[in-house]
Parts: structure tokens; C-alpha cells; sequence
């Protein structure tokens, strides 16, 4: 081989090196080291243990970790509870025959934070697992404030997220996604009684849905792409005999129509025939599966060709001190009982983990001590509350003298800048308040049992508190005040809905916002 050959050979050889190097930096770590805490410096910013994900598998982990005293921080996310609150009815999580998803997961959460876990409503940016501690950059979901964070391990339990089928009038600016289009019949269904509303899907998901949207709409269509059911027997065939069900299989959907605010109906192919017609419907659920929430995490473990982390020897990644369980690492059995199975192995082997790089729970113990001594000692330089003697009664603390307001200006202020959200319990009510107010209106269409709207909550207040005075703050339960949603077209939850100050609607968003997103939208309105 001439010397040009083998420097060609050799610069190629060290180009895919380096590629490797650079794409894949868990390459570097798999074949190093002895990690230890002696060895770096462990500050009240790292953790021993930060797990990335609020769904069965990141609170199983929380629970395990908790009791063993390790000192678990949950970063929850903007779906706290996960895909599984999505369910209406959870029928095989054992000791409980049937069961809502959302309960379910309140339940868990609950159970974490008695064991001692902390749940912060946070989201990760970015990771960096090229060295270790692990640095994880985190955004609070509240404030929009972003800080980096150090771990020395991690878990991840971001769970999945449904799939979408990229056609026109799905989403986008000119999409009907949230008006129309969901992937969570259990969340919007309740918004389509007594209408038409379609499935598209052949697989568990779609059956279930089926189930549910049946008892409460007038019709259910079924879209199958091919010419048999992915779906187990069993619930499928007593699903598919429901009078209002049908199915129509080897059926693709082209094209959503509607009218600019809501769906109106489909434009569909056979694709064995060729032929194409319409379909009218007031509703499309989508059932066509999920992909894993992994694209943060790709570029610093191995993942696979379809984006699930690689896992080996248990729950571990191809970095040492990270752990992973749930839709994030199984393409096949994506059951929230599998999901937690696997959670409790990783809680396991990530004790394990820091037990072999020094932390006892004692020393973990020992950092949380100092740190409610500095929170002690900082209280302490704080200045004391006034204490002020009222005769022949207690003693009582007060935080400064406020001058009493007369009445008429109290309810002045009330009127005006509280800042106070209204719940509204009757439909007329809204009407009339609406009329009367010479303001825009921000309403809030939230359930009890939806998630996101509970995440959503804080931030609505915060809204109303900011913009006290300058616009009205209304909040509906669609349970209990549904004609006013109906009214609106409301067809997914958590909606935000933007009134100019004649009560003509101006613009609306759906789903999960951001503090900053919200705050935007209503300045930019008013
Ligand atoms: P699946 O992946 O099982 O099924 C997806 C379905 O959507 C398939 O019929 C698939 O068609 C179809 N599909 C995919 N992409 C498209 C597209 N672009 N256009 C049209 N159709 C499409 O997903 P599921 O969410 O149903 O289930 C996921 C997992 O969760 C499974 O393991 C399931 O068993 C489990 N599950 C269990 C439940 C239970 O009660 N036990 C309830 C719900 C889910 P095709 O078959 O042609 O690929």
C-alpha cells in the first residue's frame, strides 16, 4: 500500500473516530473509570439522585428511593402524573379493578411525597452526562427561569408521546389540533356528546377509546389502515358490537376539513380500491401509537434506530450513572405496571450505584441537615414580626399596620384589581358578568381529573395577578358548567380562551402554556 493510501486510510479512520466521539460521547465513559465522591466537589446543587419524569416509572423510582433515604428530586414535568392520567379507566393495575388513570397517579404522587420525595414542577432543557457529577439544565414551568443542576445519577422515565400522522389540517396554524383533533379521548371526549367523532388506529389504544367514546357520542368510525385489528380479542369484539360503532378498514385518512374554528369531517382513501370520499364528523381522535420522549437524551446515551435508550444488565444506559425504565426504553410491552416493575429494578441498582461511589444515606442525611441549618440560621437574621399586646386577649403577631379601608373602596378594589380568578357556577351568571364588564376576559376551561389543567392552575393565577384591573380572569369547569364550553366550541382541555370587552371571542390557545407564553398572549391582546 503506498504512503498516500494508508495517510488517506488513516485520516478516514480518525474522521469516524472522531465523529463517534463527538455524536456518541457515552462511547467515551463506557470504557472508563472509578467514579467516586471523594473525588469531586458535592455542593447543595448536587443530587444524589434526579429522576426525569412524574409517571408510574419516575414515582415508583421516587417511593424506592425515598424509603431507602436517598433523597430523590422528581422533576415532573409539564404532565405531571404522565400518559397514564389519560386513561378513564385503568382495569389491570392489581388490587384495583377498575380504576380512573388520573386517581391512579394522584394516588402515586401522594404515596412519593409521604415517603419523602421532593416533585418539583420543573422540565429539563438539556443534559450533559460527558462527565460526572451529571449536569442537568432544568426550566421551572412557572416562572420560565432556567438553572443548571447537578446529579450523580439520574434516571429517566420521560415516558412516550402519541403519534401524529402529518396530514393537512392536522396541526400547525392552519391545523384543528385542540379543535377538534385530539389524542386523548378521556380528555376531550366528555366536549363531543351526542356528535359524530372517528378514530384513527387498530391497536389497544384505539379500542379503548372506542369503548369510551361510545357511551357518550352518537356515532364512532373507525379508521383501520390495514384490513385486520393490531388489538387483542376480548374487549375489542364486545367494542366493535356496540350499535354505534363501525369500522371501516384498509382506510386512510388524507385530510382533516373544517370550517376554521372546528373539524367538519375527513377526506379518506381505501387503499386497496383507490377510492376516495368524505366523511362528516365533528371530532377526530387519533390512536396510531407513540414514539419514546427521548430526543434530549439521544446525543449523550445510546438509544436506538427508533429513539429508545438502549438498556443492558438491568435498567442501566451506556452511561454508568444513568438508569432508565418505561415507554423511554420498551418498544413492546408499554404497560404502567411494567413500567413501575422496571422503575423498582432501576431504584435498586441505583442504590447500588451510589453506595459504590461513596454516598451512605447517612451523608445524604447529613448535606439535608445543613442544609435546614442554613435555612435556620438565615431565618434567624430575619427580623422578628412585630408583637403587639391587645388587652384581655392573646397575644397575636402582625406583619405591619394596614390602614382599614372604607367599604365603598374595598368593593371598588375588588372590582377592580384583586387580581381574584372567578369560578364561574352557572351559565347565565358568565353571560351577564361578561355584559356588565367593560373589560377583556381570559377564561380558563379546565376538569378536575385533567393534568395539565392542574398544572396550569399556578400559572392562570399568577396571570390573574399580574393583570389585575386590566382584564377579567374566569375559570369554568366543564363538568359542571359544559353549556358554556359547548357555547365556545370548547373541544380539548386545558383551553384559554381570549374575550375582547363586547365578549367576542379574539384568539384561544390549547393545552399546557408556559407562564412566559400565557403572559405574552394576554399582553398582546389587551
Ligand atoms: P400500537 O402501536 O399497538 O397500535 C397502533 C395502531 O395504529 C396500529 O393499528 C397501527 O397500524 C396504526 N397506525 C400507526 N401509524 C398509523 C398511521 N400513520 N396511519 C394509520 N394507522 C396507523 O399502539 P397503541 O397505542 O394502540 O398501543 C401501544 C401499547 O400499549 C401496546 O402494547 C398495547 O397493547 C398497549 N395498550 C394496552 C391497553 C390495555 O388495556 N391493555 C390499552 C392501550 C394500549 P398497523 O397495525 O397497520 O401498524
Amino acid at each position: 500500500m503506498s504512503f498516500g493510501v494508508k495517510f488517506m486510510l488513516l485520516v478516514a479512520v480518525s474522521a469516524v473516530g472522531t465523529y463517534v466521539f463527538i455524536k456518541k460521547p457515552w462511547k467515551k465513559e463506557a470504557q472508563e473509570m472509578k467514579l467516586s465522591v471523594k473525588d469531586i466537589n458535592v455542593d447543595d446543587k448536587t443530587h444524589p439522585v434526579v429522576i426525569i419524569g412524574g409517571g408510574p416509572a419516575g414515582l415508583t423510582a421516587a417511593i424506592y428511593l425515598s424509603q431507602a433515604r436517598f433523597s430523590p428530586i422528581l422533576l415532573e414535568g409539564k404532565m405531571p402524573g404522565g400518559a397514564l392520567t389519560q386513561s378513564h379507566a385503568v382495569q389491570n393495575w392489581p388490587g384495583e379493578k377498575e380504576i380512573r388513570g388520573s386517581v391512579l397517579m394522584d394516588q402515586m404522587r401522594e404515596h412519593a411525597l409521604h415517603a419523602g420525595a421532593k416533585i418539583e414542577s420543573k422540565e429539563v432543557v438539556s443534559v450533559d452526562f460527558s462527565s460526572w457529577p451529571l449536569k442537568i439544565v432544568v426550566k421551572d414551568i412557572l416562572s420560565g427561569k432556567e438553572e443548571e443542576i447537578k446529579a450523580l445519577s439520574c434516571f429517566i422515565a420521560t415516558g412516550s408521546a402519541p403519534n401524529f400522522l402529518g396530514i393537512p389540517g392536522e396541526r400547525g396554524a392552519d391545523g384543528y389540533f385542540g379543535k377538534g383533533v385530539s389524542t386523548c379521548a378521556v380528555c376531550d371526549g366528555g366536549l363531543f356528546r351526542g356528535k359524530t367523532v372517528a378514530i384513527v388506529g387498530g391497536g389497544d389504544s384505539a379500542i379503548v377509546e372506542a369503548e369510551y367514546l361510545s357511551s357518550l357520542v352518537k356515532q364512532v368510525h373507525i379508521f383501520v389502515r390495514k384490513d385486520s385489528f393490531r388489538a387483542a380479542d376480548g374487549v375489542k369484539d364486545r367494542v366493535l358490537a356496540q350499535d354505534n360503532v363501525k369500522v371501516h378498514f384498509n382506510t386512510e385518512v388524507q385530510k382533516i376539513n373544517g370550517d376554521g374554528k372546528k373539524v367538519t369531517g375527513v377526506a379518506l382513501k381505501n387503499n386497496v380500491s383507490g377510492q376516495e370520499s368524505e366523511i362528516v364528523i365533528d371530532g377526530l381522535f387519533l390512536a396510531i401509537g407513540s414514539h419514546p420522549n427521548t430526543d434530549i437524551f439521544c446525543d449523550h446515551i445510546e438509544c436506538d434506530d427508533y429513539g429508545y435508550i438502549v438498556l443492558k444488565d438491568g435498567q442501566r444506559t451506556s452511561v454508568e450513572s444513568v438508569f432508565a425504565a418505561g415507554d423511554v426504553a420498551d418498544p413492546v410491552y408499554k404497560q404502567a405496571i411494567t413500567s413501575s416493575g422496571d422503575a423498582c429494578k432501576a431504584a435498586l441498582q441505583i442504590m447500588s450505584f451510589l453506595r459504590s461511589v461513596g454516598v451512605a444515606t447517612s451523608k445524604v442525611e447529613a448535606v439535608e441537615e445543613k442544609e435546614v441549618e442554613k435555612k435556620e440560621e438565615k431565618a434567624k437574621k430575619e427580623p422578628e414580626p412585630e408583637k403587639v399586646e391587645v388587652k384581655d386577649g392573646p397575644k397575636v403577631e402582625v406583619e405591619a399596620e394596614k390602614e382599614e379601608p372604607s367599604v365603598s373602596s374595598e368593593v371598588e378594589e375588588q372590582d377592580d384589581a384583586t387580581g381574584e380568578i372567578i369560578k364561574v357556577e352557572n351559565a347565565s351568571n358568565f353571560r351577564r358578568m361578561i355584559k356588565d364588564s367593560s373589560r377583556p376576559a381570559v377564561v380558563d376551561f379546565y376538569a378536575t381529573w385533567c393534568m395539565p389543567c392542574k398544572l396550569m392552575h399556578p400559572i392562570f393565577e399568577a396571570a390573574a395577578q399580574s393583570f389585575a384591573g386590566r382584564a377579567d380572569f374566569y375559570s369554568i369547569n366543564i363538568d359542571e358548567v359544559g353549556e358554556i364550553a359547548r357555547e365556545h366550541g370548547i373541544q380539548g382541555i386545558p383551553t384559554f380562551l381570549f374575550l375582547d370587552p363586547s365578549g367576542e371571542e379574539q384568539d384561544r390557545v390549547v393545552g399546557a402554556q408556559s407562564a412566559e407564553d400565557l403572559t405574552e398572549k394576554i399582553e398582546s391582546l389587551l
